[in-house]
């Protein structure tokens, strides 16, 4: 009986690991297809300065190919252009598009926005980034203060050495670096001195306690000061209320970047709704 129990364990137990790597299996087959069809594509969030509600930046955010059934987050595609090296190359084009987005705004509207563009860890310990973003800045003739890097906080805590001896090398092209997802990673303030950024962008975690938790308030606030002291510009992501956006105002905050101001949205979408912004600062002037 205890055989027959233990046997029936171990098999529901098998089976239940062969539907996750059969699941695991069919993704990975998804994932490659949709980079061999180059069927992967960008959408664009704007980055609002806080004070004045004026435009400055974009995030750019990889999509899923339209009509491929249920829409996989980059949450759950990244990691597999992370396992399976396809990273590299994505990571390229990803720069590359941004790149180009960003001098088709500076044609259409005349104003040079800066892109923003998320970098992973493998991307970040491979041997190929600077010459990637090198090759984007010569082939585009964006100004290399337009082009932002995101790293998230966790992927830089890592390994330090090396990634001080990266970022000082990429911000020597006179690009920028955020630290992505900021507050989650647990590093410590000593260690933020020592990395060679220009940005902070506050985890939507913190961002959607506004309004609930003092406690998380009184850490916004002290984050603020402190990006302050070490002359860091900050960036909140998640803004999705009136409350947020007010507190992080009046905390000082530098850009707003969340579905309060827009959603990240298609090439075409951004055109329309930077004329719109346009004509609503008009009327309002
Ligand atoms: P992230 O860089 O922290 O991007 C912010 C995420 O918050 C995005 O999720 C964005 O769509 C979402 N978001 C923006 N505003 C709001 C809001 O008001 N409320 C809520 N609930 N969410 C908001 P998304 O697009 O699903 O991307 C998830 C993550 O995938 C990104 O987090 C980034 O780490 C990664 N990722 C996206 N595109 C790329 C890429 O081109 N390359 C790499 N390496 N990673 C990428
Ligand atoms: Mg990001
Ligand atoms: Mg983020
Ligand atoms: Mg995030």
């Amino acid at each position: 009986q205890a055989k027959t129990q233990g046997q029936n364990h171990y098999q529901f137990f098998s089976e239940k690991l062969q539907h996750e790597v059969e699941v695991r299996l069919h993704r990975e087959q998804m994932v490659r297809r949709a980079v061999a069809e180059d069927r992967l594509w960008l959408a664009f969030q704007p980055q609002v300065c806080a004070r004045t509600g004026k435009t400055m930046s974009f995030e750019a955010l990889l999509r899923w190919p339209k009509g491929w059934g249920t829409p996989l987050s980059p949450s759950e595609f990244v990691p597999v252009l992370e396992d399976t090296g396809l990273i590299e190359q994505v990571g390229f084009q990803v720069l590359m598009q941004a790149a180009v987005f960003a001098k088709e705004l500076e044609r259409v509207t005349g104003a040079a926005y800066r892109m923003a563009v998320n970098v992973s860890m493998r991307q970040l310990y491979g041997s190929g980034l600077y010459e990637q973003v090198a090759q984007v800045l010569a082939a585009t003739n964006l100004a290399p203060d337009r082009l932002e890097l995101e790293l998230t906080e966790s992927a830089t805590m890592v390994d330090l050495e090396t990634t001080v001896k990266t970022l000082t090398s990429l911000r020597q092209l006179g690009i920028t670096i955020a630290i992505d997802d900021f507050g989650t990673g647990y590093s410590s303030l000593n260690y933020l001195r020592r990395l060679p950024v220009d940005a902070l962008k506050i985890d939507r975690s913190f961002v959607t306690e506004i309004g609930n938790n003092r406690e998380t308030e009184a850490i916004l606030h002290s984050l603020l000061s402190l990006a302050r002291a070490l002359r860091l510009k900050v960036i909140a992501e998640g803004v999705e209320n009136a409350r947020q956006e007010k507190f992080l105002r009046k905390a000082g905050c530098d850009l707003l970047q969340g579905y309060r101001i827009c959603r990240p949205a298609p090439t075409g979408t951004i055109l329309d709704w930077l004329e719109q912004q346009k004509d609503s600062s008009e009327e309002h002037s």
